[in-house]
């Protein structure tokens, strides 16, 4: 089984998820000649990827990669595929992950199994299992039979052990111009400095009850002391007191962290489909019936105004 994993970067630096799909693709082969990392932009340090299990790095450079395109990125994507003549092809289920993948699996005419949280290879049988119904039940997908798979894995929820296997000896590949007639112009990026919450480890989200985008600080106070990146359900972000970028559920991000504190989150199905499946739930709502409370590790009911700022101030002098 040869694997081609889509190792994603932004600004020249490898996301955290390249390095799990890296480790995961080892995992499955147990041979990094049977890996191959599918680096596409501009000026990416791939040094970088020496030792995570992959025997060689294909690498589209080109300064129109500096911004995603898809017309662009699926083309690279492609001529990698050609180049290795992979069995599977491996991403994270990002905004990216989740854009190329199914464009180019109906491409190639391949199977896909999407936003998977366990997988097995066995022959030329891939079966994998992924939430569905809004994280409600788990479904095991089989996809049989020879010819080239994809899938992409959840970010956070397989580990990225650095199997420190693998010379990621880079060659280059070229790649056809895009027939798409579209241009990326611009990309506006949010200002935060912390992890992106696909990526994030630890998230503090707020609700509606925060109030107002002034508000929000108590939760930034919150998540500054343990490095964590503030997320937020869709009806504060409707409010404007956050944006879009920061809404977590079925219509913002999916996330797997290994804490999530809810604060002031009623605990919808459509918010909770982006983020049930988080290690620790910790929640502070007010009123003890909160079907939040019904995912939730460790549930405190008190006013968030009150309990926040409290355990800021605890973490601070224990951190
Ligand atoms: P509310 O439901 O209003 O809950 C506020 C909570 O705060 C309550 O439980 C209350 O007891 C508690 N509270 C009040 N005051 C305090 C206080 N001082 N301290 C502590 N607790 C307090 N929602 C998402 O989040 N993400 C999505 O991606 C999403 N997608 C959607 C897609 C569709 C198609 C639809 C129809 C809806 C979607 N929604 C989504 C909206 C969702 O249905 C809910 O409306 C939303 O999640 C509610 O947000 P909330 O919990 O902040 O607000």
């Amino acid at each position: 089984m040869k694997i081609l994993v889509l190792i994603e970067q932004r600004d020249g630096k490898i996301k955290n998820s390249a390095y799990e799909a890296l480790s995961l693709a080892h995992k499955l082969t147990g041979n990094p000649s049977d890996v191959a990392g599918a680096v596409i932009g501009s000026g990416v340090n791939t040094s970088e990827l020496a030792g995570w299990g992959a025997e060689s790095i294909l690498y589209a450079e080109n300064s129109s990669f500096e911004r995603y395109n898809i017309g662009n990125y699926s083309n690279a994507l492609e001529a990698a595929i050609k180049s290795f003549e992979p069995d599977l092809i491996l991403a994270a289920a990002s905004p990216m992950g989740k854009d190329i993948l199914p464009r180019l699996a109906a491409r190639c005419d391949a199977g896909i199994i999407t936003d998977v949280v366990d997988i097995n290879v066995s022959g030329n049988n891939t079966s994998a299992t992924k939430p569905m119904y809004a994280g409600k039940c788990l479904a095991e997908v089989h996809l049989q039979g020879e010819g080239l798979k994809f899938v992409s894995i959840r970010p956070n929820v397989f580990g990225s052990d650095k199997p420190d296997a693998g010379s990621a000896t880079v060659s280059r590949i070229e790649v056809p111009d895009s027939t798409l007639d579209m241009k990326t112009t611009e990309v506006r990026k949010g200002t935060s400095e912390k992890a992106d919450l696909t990526e994030a480890v630890r998230i503090v989200a707020g609700g509606r009850s925060v109030g107002s985008a002034d508000n929000f600080k108590i939760l930034d106070e919150c998540a500054n002391v343990m490095n964590a990146t503030v997320g937020a359900s869709r009806a504060a972000v409707d409010s404007g007191y956050a944006p879009h970028s920061m809404q977590v559920g079925q219509t913002g991000k999916t996330v797997n962290p290994n804490l999530y504190l809810a604060c002031g989150i009623s605990g919808s199905i459509q918010h909770m489909a982006g983020m049930r499946t988080s290690k620790v739930i910790v929640a502070i709502n007010t009123d003890p019936e909160a079907p939040i409370f019904s995912v939730a590790d460790y549930g405190i009911v008190a006013d968030l105004f009150e309990a926040v700022p409290l355990l800021t101030k605890k973490l601070q002098s224990m951190l």
